[in-house]
């Protein structure tokens, strides 16, 4: 086992100052027991990313860790507390707080597990060696399996012992394999790779849910076109969506993504994996239960295509102003991305930085300033205040709301 201390002012694990995260530190070793941050926090912190939930492990059992946190004024709620996670919230900070354990029993998906007291047995019951590094109350690094701040550092994902029993052990590690994979992006260990090749009839034997959710945080990474191209050629993509994607397509969005320091969009992600075609939007939404606005989103992008295309000579920025009006600004620009096969084009980065600068205003009349000038509420209202809007829009919405009532011609009574 080997033990590094991180220096006191690494400013990537600022934080563990986290007053919630001391009253956590402070309440279980108060009570005898041990607790560490272990998994996400630790490795995206050592490669001075982000970091999003903070999980722990501790040396306590499950009724133990509820008992201890509601002692110290934390919300207690028994997340998972059949195989030892109960969820410690304070100050809006939610900590996975896990029992050291090991997996007795496994059926592919589900562990029976057994709490100890071991800290080298819980790390060796994870998934891979960057998942399995530990920091301590006073900001030490416990590497039990030896390789694991080497391999976070070398982003190479690799699993800790046997793949092969580790994959039978939980099919789900195939698909965290290519979501570590497709985050951190540069290398994994082959004889793995081909371990999840061998064995991927057992993601049959997970749920659309749990597929959905994984392949959207795949879709949504940095790395995630040289990830999805593995799959494929592991040859377990199409099973994956349903159909075979064209990873054309996706691998294009995401050159002109990065050419454009644009911050990924998922439902535009989304359309591209399914071939701009909303047919497999809805087939892929289905199949993987995606949520319903995350479908529309993706619609709403691929409705707006054709309209794109037929301009696509000569686009200028007071059509799209126009078009953004009525769709939305992220819609467009999603839309320009899309369209550009490019990368880097001026004119189209001019436009898009236009878009970028321009605020979608309101159109400030309502009906109850017409009927103030005597229009009475009704049909014709409504066909009056339209004109106006389109007027005003036609005018690169310059024309101010006294213009446009002063247009009006007097009502005849
Ligand atoms: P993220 O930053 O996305 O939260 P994470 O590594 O923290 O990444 P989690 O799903 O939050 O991932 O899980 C926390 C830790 O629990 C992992 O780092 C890993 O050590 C362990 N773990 C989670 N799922 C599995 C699994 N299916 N098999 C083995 N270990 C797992
Ligand atoms: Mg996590």
């Amino acid at each position: 086992m080997s033990r590094f201390p991180i220096a006191a002012d690494d400013a990537s694990f600022h934080w563990r100052h986290l007053p919630s995260l001391c009253a956590l530190f402070a309440a279980f070793r108060g009570e005898g027991e041990e607790l560490r941050v272990v998994g996400g926090a630790v490795r995206n912190s050592l490669l001075g990313l982000d970091v999003g939930d903070i999980d722990c492990a501790t040396t306590a059992e499950p009724e133990k860790s509820m008992e201890i946190g509601k002692a110290a004024g934390f919300k207690a709620i028994p997340t998972g507390f059949d195989h030892g996670t109960v969820t410690l919230v304070m100050d809006g900070h939610a900590f996975e707080v896990t029992s050291l354990r090991t997996d007795v029993v496994t059926d592919g998906r589900h562990a029976r597990v057994a709490y100890g007291k071991d800290w080298a047995e819980d790390a060796a019951r994870r998934d891979f060696t960057m998942n399995a590094l530990y920091l301590d109350v006073d900001g030490c690094i416990f590497d039990f399996l030896g390789s694991g701040i080497a391999d976070a550092k070398a982003r190479y994902v690799r699993f800790i012992g046997d793949a092969h029993a580790r994959i039978e052990e939980d099919y789900l590690r195939i698909l965290r394999f290519f979501r570590f994979f497709a985050q951190y992006g540069h290398d994994f260990k082959e004889e793995d790779y081909q371990a999840c090749i061998a064995l991927q009839a057992g993601l049959a034997q997970l749920s659309a849910e749990r597929i959905g959710a994984e392949m959207v945080k795949i879709l949504q990474a940095p790395y995630a076109a040289v990830a999805l191209l593995r799959l494929y050629e592991g040859g377990m993509l199409a099973g994956l969506c349903g159909t075979a994607p064209i990873l054309r397509r996706f691998e294009r969005l995401l050159v002109v993504e990065a050419s454009f320091e644009r911050v990924p969009s998922l439902a535009n992600r989304l359309v591209a994996l399914c071939g701009h075609s909303r047919e497999a939007i809805e087939l892929l939404a289905r199949r993987w239960r995606l949520p319903n606005h995350l479908r529309d989103q993706a619609i709403r992008r691929v409705k707006l295509l054709p309209l794109l295309e037929e301009r696509s000579c000569d686009l200028s920025l007071p059509w799209l102003k126009e078009l953004a009006y009525h769709h939305g600004k992220e819609v467009v620009t999603d839309g320009l991305l899309l369209q550009t096969g490019k990368g880097m084009d001026d004119h189209l980065a001019g436009l898009i930085a236009g878009l970028d600068a321009w605020q979608v205003p309101d159109f400030e009349l309502k009906g109850k300033d017409l009927i103030a000038l005597g229009i009475p509420a009704g049909p014709e209202l409504g066909r009056i205040l339209a004109e106006l809007e389109t007027r005003w829009i036609a005018s690169g919405f310059s024309l101010k709301r006294e213009e446009l009532l002063a247009s009006l011609s007097p009502p005849s009574s």
